[in-house]
């Protein structure tokens, strides 16, 4: 997505950063906030996005001259100044507006991305400067590779520990069969889809707001010779289920990409590809830290006061656990690849397994005898420690 960030700004370097610095400060950033670094974290996902692609731009000193000069990139803008004037037809510029959402909005409906939102990489903003600057060279808009999908898919705690196979329903635009692709077929005339029959479009880049001819049919409002299946649009939208692997030790937050099964390119351009988010609902008693399973166990007084091996539940059923004499509440201990499998980095996490000393329940007569001798054995204050720091 085109973004009002400031790079330099996103990047933490000064305008005149040399490569060095710019590469230096991207890696950092981008360890930083990297996804799987901060699993479910929504906004360090969002910085990761933005520093990607402020490095994009800023890394390829092309990109970075035009961004310099006109403080946004499009791959559509020549270097050096294309937009002189008497270059082509001006489009008409109104200042009334600085939103910029309202851009995305009107983007959305006119591209049509389908259900959920889409994340071109440069979507719109490449749709808008192709109008603008291709617009004395012909009608006919460059090819462009397919938007990419998003999708998020629940699974269950144990989906996520041993992979699992889902089928998943996704609409998105695949190449129109009749005419693939190119729009045209037939004979009929139908009413444009790009500007709905007006012969115009509005958009938004930053604070200029363009009314522009409608460069699908030129501003007749109307499409001679279009496919009647796709009316012209080259590509249409359905529905399709998509067999989705997730590996054993899928976390929350995880992205998986399934390569060309995003929307279909324009003009037999190759599609975007579909990514999917796994949800991973949480276990009752086990909580999962990365590969790590954390779970508190309940340990009896004398258990831990005088040690004890106990039974404890792990993913693979019941294992044994010691636990040594003097054992205090809130301890600790570590079980050793008890964790979950990593496909990725074929290795296991650990079990942490927390200990909560629980008190028994003291009413018989027997049970308050034994604790009061205790009590006699123990005159040391427990609260001495708290005593002596407050
Ligand atoms: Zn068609
Ligand atoms: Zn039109």
């Amino acid at each position: 997505m085109p973004s009002k960030q400031d790079f330099y700004e996103t990047l933490h370097v000064a305008k005149g950063a040399s490569q060095d610095e710019i590469k230096k400060s991207y890696r950092r950033l981008a360890r930083k906030y990297h996804p799987d670094v901060n699993p479910g974290d929504k906004s360090a996902e969002e910085r990761f996005k933005q520093v990607q692609e402020a490095y994009d731009v800023l890394s390829d000193s092309k990109k970075r001259q035009i961004y310099d000069q006109y403080g946004f990139y499009s791959d559509n803008i020549p270097a050096g100044g294309g937009a002189a004037p008497g270059a082509g037809p001006q489009p008409n510029m109104n200042f009334d507006s600085f939103d910029f959402s309202d851009f995305f909005q009107g983007n959305a409906q006119a591209g049509g991305a389908g259900r959920r939102a889409a994340t071109g990489n440069a979507g719109g903003f490449r749709d808008i400067f192709s109008h603008l600057f291709n617009r004395g060279e012909g009608p006919e808009e460059a090819p462009e590779k397919g938007q990419d999908l998003e999708y998020s898919m629940n699974i269950d705690f144990w989906q996520a520990i041993k992979g699992t196979q889902a089928r998943l329903n996704i609409t998105r635009y695949d190449v129109c069969p009749t005419c693939h692709g190119s729009g045209t077929a037939g004979g009929q005339t139908v009413t444009c889809p790009e500007c709905n029959g007006t012969g115009s479009v509005s958009q938004m880049a930053g604070a200029m707001k363009f009314n522009l001819t409608c460069p699908k049919c030129g501003g007749s409002g109307k499409l001679k010779n279009a496919c009647p299946t796709c009316n012209g649009e080259g590509r249409i939208a359905h529905t399709e289920t998509v067999e989705v692997r997730i590996p054993p030790g899928a976390r929350n937050g995880s992205r998986l990409r399934v390569p060309g099964k995003g929307n279909a390119g324009s003009k037999g351009a190759p599609s975007g590809d579909l990514y999917i988010t796994t949800r991973v609902e949480e276990h009752p008693y086990f909580h999962r830290e990365g590969d790590d399973i954390q779970i508190r166990v309940p340990v009896a007084v004398w258990e831990a006061g005088l040690g004890a091996k106990i039974e404890v539940p792990t993913i693979d059923g019941r294992t044994l656990l010691k636990i040594p004499q003097g054992t205090s509440n809130g301890q600790k201990f570590r079980m050793r690849e008890k964790g979950v499998f990593n496909a990725r980095t074929n290795q296991r996490g650990d079990q942490i397994v927390e200990i909560a000393i629980e008190t028994p329940k003291v009413q018989d007569e027997r049970t308050k005898e034994i604790l009061r001798e205790l009590a006699g054995l123990h005159p040391e204050d427990p609260r001495a420690d708290l005593w002596a720091k407050v």
